[in-house]
């Protein structure tokens, strides 16, 4: 949507307000919505994960992972694998027979126009959807937010030095962590991602995190060793035990383009994937894959390895079992890196 020249201040007037409620309804209740479309998926905070319902018609093939989420506050949806990208009316139409205006009905129906006002009055405006906020991200964008407190630094055991080391930012209102998010050549800025305990959101949401590594800037050019980890704030964890070669993809759905940075500027690479389902599966994907490479390839040795026998809930895991290297401690985090098995070794462990 074009925005009109002189605006001094976003607030959606109330024509934008009402063209939003009518151009892009947002049920109340997304996942009941997933529900009633007979989508199987799964809640991970904000984010609903699921097979991409594009694919086959955008690819010529299905999604074999999940490679497609919904934030279920605000509809938009994406599936970083073939681009399919839009509001929550488009996913009705894809996943239906409906036309437009049968979609639109049918997320206004749900609680879309309330949903819609709501947002705009707390928001004080547009922000989603009419705007690609891509083009407006630059340094001044992360100008808001201020060095990680040392409290909140305590709290994941990540020295404040490490944090500023990786750049990574706190927003005092919300308390939440800010984490760039850097195009791995130039270093310019694409994004952020911001998270706490309850709440997690890529800002703008469809950031190409996913074409790059958290932490690859702060590596010495000369190191040929990398230590690979899921999730960003693990790469200060790890310098805090005294690492400087962590490196972060983001998450268990590892890319081409990702691993092939990974093989061409490493010759050593460790992986510390997730200790759980996503990360097994990835990793002996990654693994199969890349078996005739001549990098060495090690895989980090937790102490209590995923056990896939049993449930994904922690709790279900035995004594000393742990997710990641966020719930290690220095020593634990050492053993596992100085104690990594080789990639053949650890390929004998596949069904
Ligand atoms: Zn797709």
């Amino acid at each position: 949507m074009r925005r009109a020249k002189h605006r001094t201040r976003p607030a959606a007037t109330g024509w934008e307000a009402m063209s939003l409620m009518v151009s892009n309804p947002i049920p109340g209740d997304i996942p009941a919505c997933l529900d009633e479309l007979g989508v199987d998926f799964r809640l991970v905070l904000e984010e609903a994960h699921m097979k991409c319902p594009a694919h086959f018609r955008r690819l010529g093939k299905e999604d074999r992972h999940p490679s497609f989420s919904v934030n279920i506050e605000d509809g938009l949806y994406n599936c970083f694998s073939c681009g399919f990208t839009g509001k929550f009316w488009e996913l009705v139409k894809e996943l239906t027979d409906m036309t437009q205006e049968q979609a639109v009905a049918w997320c206004q129906k749900r609680g879309g126009v309330e949903r819609a006002k709501r947002i705009v009055s707390e928001e004080g405006g547009l922000r989603f959807g009419a705007v690609d906020t891509t083009t407006v991200i630059n340094e001044a964008s992360l100008a808001l937010y201020v060095e990680v407190p040392e409290k909140a630094c305590a709290t994941r055991n990540i020295a404040p030095d490490s944090a500023d080391h990786y750049g990574v930012l706190w927003d005092k209102d919300e308390e939440r962590w800010i984490v760039p998010i850097r195009d791995p050549n130039t270093g310019k800025l694409w994004g952020w991602q911001e998270k706490n305990a309850r709440y997690f959101r890529n800002k703008p949401f469809n950031v190409r995190k996913q074409d790059t590594l958290f932490g690859i800037h702060q590596i010495d050019p000369e190191e040929r060793t990398v230590i690979v980890v899921e999730s960003p704030l693990d790469v200060p964890r790890g310098h805090t035990a005294g690492y400087d070669n962590f490196v972060a993809t983001f998450g268990a759905e590892i890319t081409n383009e990702q691993l092939a940075f990974l093989f061409e500027r490493f010759d050593i690479i460790i992986w510390a994937l997730d200790n759980d389902r996503a990360g097994a599966k990835a990793l002996k994907a990654i693994l199969t894959l890349y078996k005739g490479y001549p990098n060495i390839q090690r895989v980090f040795k937790y102490a209590v390895p995923w056990d896939r026998a049993l449930d994904d809930a922690k709790k279900d895991q035995p004594e000393g079992y742990v997710k990641d290297i966020g719930d290690m401690t220095d020593g634990e985090i050492h053993t596992g890196v100085t104690g990594a098995v080789s990639a053949l070794t650890y390929g004998r462990t596949f069904k």
